[in-house]
């Protein structure tokens, strides 16, 4: 305390001797160098995350969201968020997008056409986050309730002019950097049109493979990389039995790539929220998207102790034009109204829609995630905050 004050004095007897010399305007100009260098250096501590995660909701817009305050029986984890942006989705080709040029714009940063997985409009292929920070020493992780090997999380690791080479994805799954990965999609690695077992490419590649179920940190801990295939194609809805799937990889994921201490950043997806759209069937959707809301809250947990993880969450477009609308009921004497005492959930196409889609980000770098942007702009902003590029 002592040598604080004596420094503290003699700061200030340096200060004002300089300041004998300078006029009052200098005087402000140095004040105010000295308070935006101070400014700069403390944002700087605290904006910058070592870890990523990105939460996708498949098919997910506001009255999705909403149905979450309306249906679930505790309080949404949407609450959470103190900061929001809204983003525009549109691919290179069309006013609405698909999920495959929906993930390629978070996963690269390039508008590409729908079908597209990682590759330009040109059909160039675009350089994905996976690869980018793989080579960075940076831990990466996948999850999905559909086939892993998928439109949103192939975006993230593979290279295909079409999302229906779901067999071809599965190979570049199998050579690709990814540490973790959980989900569905076995067929594409042991059921193929070319007989080959990609499950052998798995191995051969120092993954740890179960078939069987999500398993314990202890018991993987010594592998150096783990991947579950848990179903066929894509996962069990939750109605069919899913149980706690997408919260517990999730956090099984986050114990796995953060266990060395190495920065990470994991990709997990609610996939099945926009399959509920596209069969315009309400309970499945808002069960799916419950489901996809715990699985925020664990992340928010982690990230709360943590610190030093930024959580992006948002989806790469609406699925089924879904409304939470009042419901249309009829009068003693035949009269069409409206009854605002309950909601009766509508939907008005079977497709997506090219409504914006809301961002909802939490810990350091959260507040660049404000505002009006494309969806391109998250790859953008990851890369900013992390300095990862
Ligand atoms: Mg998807
Ligand atoms: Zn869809």
């Amino acid at each position: 305390l002592i040598f604080m004050v004596i420094l503290i004095k003699v700061y200030t007897f340096i200060i004002l001797s300089i300041c004998k010399k300078m006029t009052p305007k200098k005087i402000l100009l140095l004040l105010a160098v000295l308070m935006l260098f101070s400014c700069n250096t403390s944002t700087k501590n605290n904006t910058t995350p070592k870890n990523v995660i990105l939460l996708i909701s498949d098919g997910t817009g506001l009255s999705q969201i909403s149905s979450a305050f309306y249906f679930k029986e505790t309080p949404s984890n949407y609450q959470r968020f103190q900061t929001i942006g809204l983003m525009t989705t549109s691919s290179s080709r069309e006013d609405v997008t698909d999920s495959a040029a929906g993930a390629t714009a978070f996963a690269a940063g390039v508008k590409s056409y729908n079908g597209a997985i990682g590759v330009a409009d040109d059909s160039t292929m675009v350089k994905n986050l996976v690869e980018i920070v793989s080579s960075k020493n940076i831990k990466t992780g996948m999850i999905a309730t559909s086939s892993i090997t998928h439109a949103t999380p192939a975006s993230f690791y593979a290279h295909v002019i079409s999302r229906n080479f779901e067999e071809e994805i599965a190979v570049q799954l199998a050579e690709s950097d990814i540490d973790f990965f959980a989900g569905g999609g076995l067929q594409f690695f042991n059921n193929r049109k070319d007989k080959q077992n990609i499950l052998n490419t798995l191995t051969s590649n120092n993954f740890n493979i179960d078939t069987i179920g999500l398993t314990t940190l202890s018991s993987i801990t010594n592998s150096k990389k783990v991947g579950y295939l848990l179903a066929k194609q894509g996962m069990d809805r939750i109605s069919e039995g899913r149980g706690d799937f997408l919260p517990k990889a999730t956090e099984l994921g986050i114990q796995f790539l953060s266990k060395d201490n190495q920065p990470f950043f994991l990709m997990s997806e609610g996939s099945q929220i926009d399959w509920g759209g596209h069969d315009n069937d309400a309970p499945y959707l808002v069960s799916e998207l419950i489901d996809f809301d715990n699985t925020i809250g664990k992340v928010l947990d982690f990230a709360e102790q943590d610190g030093n993880t930024l959580v992006i969450v948002t989806s790469d477009h609406e699925t089924g034009g879904f409304t939470l609308a009042s419901k249309k009921k009829y009068s003693t004497d035949g009269e069409e109204y409206d009854d605002y005492k309950e909601i009766e959930m509508t939907f008005s196409t079977t497709g997506h829609s090219a409504s914006l889609i809301p961002v909802f980000a939490f810990g350091p770098g959260a507040e660049e995630f404000s505002g009006i942007y494309d969806n391109t702009a998250i790859f953008d902003k990851i890369m900013k905050v992390t300095n990862w590029e």
